[in-house]
């Protein structure tokens, strides 16, 4: 049985900013990641508000500086998936994973967040058949194509933005009939010809035979409901954490969200979360790092005053 200070969970931008703290003092840290580093920002196309990238800098390259970081400061990472965790009588916790047993004195929780489903009819159904929630990984199935995009965030707007590369027409569906992204990204939407918005509209339906053929718009200010021909759906209605480890051990919001306070340190000592996991009201990267930071500060705190 492997036994760490410190375990990290994830290994996005809050995870690996963590791991370069935790390396550079030299705390005996563990980080497991599911799936490669970086999170959900290696679906970003391109970031232009991470400070220090004036030319913006792609999601890819992003991460894959903040691994090799981590990595100079001796991060050990592991390929495993978390299945449970338990807090024991002396405080420390316990990690069944599918490699094993792990025992940490203190643990950071950087397992980020997922797009959230919408749950309309046929979104199951045709999910990779057309209904998408990532449009850089699947925007060049769309060449030529009428895509549309629910939600008025700023995922729904630059993803939408960057599917009028290759889409023929990229019908934007918002429920209200203003948009909730950065005003910079809304403008760039508005002057771009190939973006239609259709406010205070949602989607009731996604019809097909065996792949997505049209999507079925209600009116919320008439009740009119329309049926148009669609080739792919794009759904970016926010998100939901990756917290379900953490239900009944520390507390969650109504959302799931870990509540904590301003270390990071959630209702449990010695568990931490960091990034878009967290209760917050900005979700950005710049402030999973800070986030990561913070809480590889704070462990070593934990640890220092147990
Ligand atoms: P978000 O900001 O929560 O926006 C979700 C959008 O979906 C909102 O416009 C919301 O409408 C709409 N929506 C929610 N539930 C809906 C429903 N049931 N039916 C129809 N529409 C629904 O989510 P996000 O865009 O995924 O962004 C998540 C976080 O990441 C945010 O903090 C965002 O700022 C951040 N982010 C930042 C960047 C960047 O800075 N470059 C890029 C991507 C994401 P209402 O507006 O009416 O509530």
């Amino acid at each position: 049985m492997t036994e760490k200070d410190l375990v990290i969970i994830g290994a996005g931008p809050a995870g690996l900013t963590a791991a370069i703290y935790a390396g550079r003092a030299r705390m005996n840290v563990l980080v497991i990641e599911r799936l490669a580093p970086g999170g959900q920002v290696l679906t970003t196309e391109k970031i232009e508000n991470y400070p220090g990238f004036p030319d913006g800098v792609s999601g890819y390259e992003l991460s894959s500086l903040m691994a090799k970081q981590a990595e100079k400061f001796g991060m050990e990472l592991i390929n495993a998936s978390v299945l449970d965790i338990k807090v024991a009588d002396d405080g420390k916790k316990i990690l069944k994973t599918d490699d094993g047993e792990i025992i940490a004195r203190a643990v950071i929780f950087a397992t980020g967040a997922n797009p959230r489903k919408l749950g309309v009819e046929g979104e199951k159904e045709f999910a990779g058949k057309g209904v998408s929630y990532c449009a850089t990984c699947d925007g060049a199935f769309f060449r030529d194509k009428e895509v549309y995009v629910i939600g008025g965030g700023d995922s729904a707007v630059e993803e939408g933005l960057f599917l009028t590369r290759l889409a023929k027409k990229v019908h934007l569906v918002h429920r209200r009939d203003e948009l909730r992204a950065a005003m910079l990204i809304q403008e760039r939407a508005r002057a771009n010809p190939k973006m239609e918005f259709i406010w205070n509209t949602i989607l009731l339906r996604i019809e097909g035979d065996k792949i997505v053929e049209r999507v079925a718009l209600k009116n919320v200010r008439t009740g009119a409901v329309e049926t148009l021909p669609a080739d792919g759906v794009f759904i970016y209605v926010g998100l939901t954490p990756n917290s379900a480890l953490l239900e009944g051990v520390v507390e969650l919001d109504e959302n799931g969200f870990v509540i904590t306070d301003e270390t990071t340190g959630s209702s449990v000592p010695g568990i931490f979360a960091a990034g878009d996991v967290r209760r917050k009201t900005l979700r950005q990267v710049i402030n999973a790092a800070a986030d990561g930071a913070i809480a590889a500060t704070a462990a070593r705190n934990y640890l220092d005053e147990l």
